[in-house]
């Protein structure tokens, strides 16, 4: 039977990974991109800004847009504090049953709600479904077309506060251009860019760091 790259991925995860140490799990899903498949992980380099970003905001709320296998995931869980809620959308269900058996090795499944579905959809549920008021931090990363719209659904649902923090990956590369343009321009909003590479390569590639000013 063939397997498939998500697959192989978490594989590469059980051999390599201890179960509960959640960097272990990281270090062996960014070995196994650079050393046998690439793969659209936010990665190292960048999951370093990510990590400096959630430590420094210090979130009790955080949505993550666009699971994949759950690598930001488990790097963003793994720094939450105490009691803190991360609720991530992934629209494929191949993809989502791999994230909850990567996320459930790093023995971050109690912080973590993973959500099956569309962002479009499930957006303007939250408050409804899981309690969420608002949102300290939400991390864009799901298809580059959809930043602005659920930006602005985000904005209409009421889930931003005056200081919520949004970070946007892969604002350069695949690129974002109305997204960036709206946050950069909007008196809404203080931006700020990080450069930095794209996923395990030298091709520049970024991350927009945005306040919400309410
Ligand atoms: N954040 C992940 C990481 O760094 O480990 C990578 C996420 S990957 C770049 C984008 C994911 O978003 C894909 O798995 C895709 O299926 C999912 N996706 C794209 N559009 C979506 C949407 N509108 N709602 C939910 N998931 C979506
Ligand atoms: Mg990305």
């Amino acid at each position: 039977t063939q397997s498939t790259r998500p697959q192989r991925l978490l594989g590469a995860v059980q051999k390599n990974a201890t179960r509960g140490d959640p960097r272990s799990v990281v270090q062996a899903i960014d070995q196994f991109c650079r050393q046998k498949e690439w793969a659209m992980n936010v990665g190292d380099e960048k999951g370093c800004i990510l990590d400096s970003v959630v430590s420094e905001v210090n979130p009790a709320t955080v949505l993550e847009l666009g699971t994949y296998c759950g690598y930001s995931t488990v790097r963003i869980a793994s720094l939450l504090p105490p009691h803190a809620k991360l609720i991530t959308l992934e629209f494929n269900p191949d993809f989502a049953a791999i994230a909850r058996q990567v996320i459930a090795w790093a023995g971050v499944e109690d912080k973590v709600h993973l959500v099956e579905g569309a962002s479009g959809d499930w957006i303007p549920k939250m408050t409804e479904q899981f309690g969420v008021k608002t949102f300290d931090l939400v991390f864009l990363d799901h298809w580059k077309d959809r930043y602005l719209p659920d930006t602005m659904l985000m904005e209409e649902c009421g889930l931003l506060r005056k200081g919520s923090i949004l970070l946007a990956d892969n604002v350069i590369c695949p690129g974002t251009p109305d997204y960036l343009e709206y946050v950069r321009s909007s008196l809404r909003y203080e931006s700020q860019y990080f450069k930095s590479h794209l996923e395990y390569t030298k091709v520049e590639d970024g991350l927009e760091k945005s306040v919400f000013l309410g």
